[in-house]
Parts: structure tokens; sequence; C-alpha cells
């Protein structure tokens, strides 16, 4: 993958002939310092943006191939992505924020609120539903968010520096949680995270530097 940003002034290559492969059911830990190109990955991969040149293949899927909408449909089906800043829609509830994702992929409203709220259950926040997101903690808010990311049962999730905004304590608890759910339903999880203490709980460590991804033993 290479990826040139157009607004960029000085035309630098922000990936540059990045390769690498992310194996279904492994948890994968993007490190690199601050504008090295994490986010610009995940958003490619998510389909969200378009590389320069490259290809990404999800399965069978030729992402880089797909139209922007085809992109976006692909994404709802088999994608969930956590945001450092939670991303919550403030005008929904708890639970429907988490029930959007499976009503856009036209599952039917009563339905999606079970599935909602099972998995609101699931991370610790089942009497929490019909609260608006400022109500809650940072830490309350991301597990709303990991809630929302697994709702559709998608195959991966990508998750960009979801304890960027927590404090370590939560942070911690909340990484912990993410990978429990991950690993017990065999998703494939892309994590990129200063946090070093993650490093021992994946199956697979990459940095990203001058454009590249290594790989580092772990
Ligand atoms: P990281 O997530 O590792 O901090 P990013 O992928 O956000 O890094 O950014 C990598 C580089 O690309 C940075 O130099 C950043 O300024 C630049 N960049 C990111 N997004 C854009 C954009 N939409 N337009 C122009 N430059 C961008
Ligand atoms: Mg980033």
């Amino acid at each position: 993958l290479t990826k040139i940003y157009e607004a960029s002034q000085s035309g630098r290559h922000v990936l540059d002939n990045a390769t690498a492969t992310f194996r279904a059911g492994e948890f994968t830990v993007l490190l690199g310092r601050s504008g090295s190109g994490k986010s610009t990955l995940l958003n490619l991969i998510s389909g969200i943006d378009l590389p320069t040149s490259g290809d990404i293949w999800i399965g069978d899927e030729r992402v880089t191939a797909l139209d922007e909408q085809s992109r976006t449909l692909f994404r709802r089906r088999y994608i969930g992505f956590v945001f450092q800043f939670f991303n919550l829609i403030p005008t929904l509830t708890v639970a429907e924020n988490v029930a959007l994702p499976l009503e856009l992929g036209d599952v039917a409203a009563r339905e999606a609120h079970q599935r909602a709220a099972t998995l609101l259950e699931r991370v610790g926040l089942g009497d929490r539903l019909s609260d608006y997101p400022d109500r809650l903690s940072g830490g309350e808010q991301q597990r709303v968010a990991i809630a929302r990311a697994l709702a559709h049962d998608p195959a991966l999730i990508l998750a960009d520096e979801p304890t960027g905004n927590l404090d370590e304590e939560t942070g911690e608890r909340v990484l912990a949680l993410l990978i429990d759910l991950v690993r017990e339903s065999g998703k494939t999880l892309l994590m990129a995270t200063h946090s070093l203490d993650i490093v021992p709980l994946a199956d697979h460590v990459y940095r990203v530097t001058e454009g590249h991804l290594h790989e580092e033993p772990l």
C-alpha cells in the first residue's frame, strides 16, 4: 500500500509500499509514533479512504476495487470500528447507539434492541440502556462503543487508540474487555495503540515507521 495525501504540501508518502497479512482470528497490535500512519492504515483497511496505489484484500473481497457505496456496505457487514473519541451519537440513547448498525443492516428494530441489550449487559452497562451518552464516563462510553462495534457480529474489528482518551486504569479494563470479547467470538482484531502493556496479549506486533510495516518479535 502506498498513500500520499494530495492536500499535504510535501507530497510525503505516509505509507510507502507497506505490506502485511493479518490472519483471521488473530489479534495484531500496531505501534508507531504519532503521525506515523496508523490511522491512515486503519482507514484504508476499513475502506473509509482509498490508497494512492496498492490493494487491500479482506477474505475474497478486493476492497480497493469496490466503489464507495459498495465499500460502505462491505464495512457495515464485516467491519466494526472503535475510535479514540468514542464517536457515539449524542441524541441517541445508549441502546439506540448500539442498535444503529443493526438497523442500518436491515435488522428489525425489536431484534436490534434485544441484541443491543444483550451486548450492553455483557459490557456491564445493562442498567444504562436509556441513558444518553453524556451521562456516562469516558470508560463507560468506550464500552458502549465496543458493544456497537460488535453489534452486527463483524469478522474484523479495527480499533484506533481505543484507550487514548481514558485514564490508565480505565483503559486497561476496557482493553481487557475488548480482547475477551474478540477472543471468545474468534474475531480478527487490529489495534493501533501506545499501550505497551497490551503487547504480551497480542499474537503479532507491527511497527509503522517511515511508511513501512515491520513485524516485531514478541
Ligand atoms: P497516526 O495515526 O499514526 O498518528 P496518521 O495516519 O493520522 O498517523 O497520519 C499520518 C500522516 O498523514 C501525518 O503526517 C498526518 O498529518 C497526515 N495526514 C493524515 N490524514 C491526513 C489528511 N486527511 N490530509 C492530509 N494529511 C493527512
Ligand atoms: Mg492516529
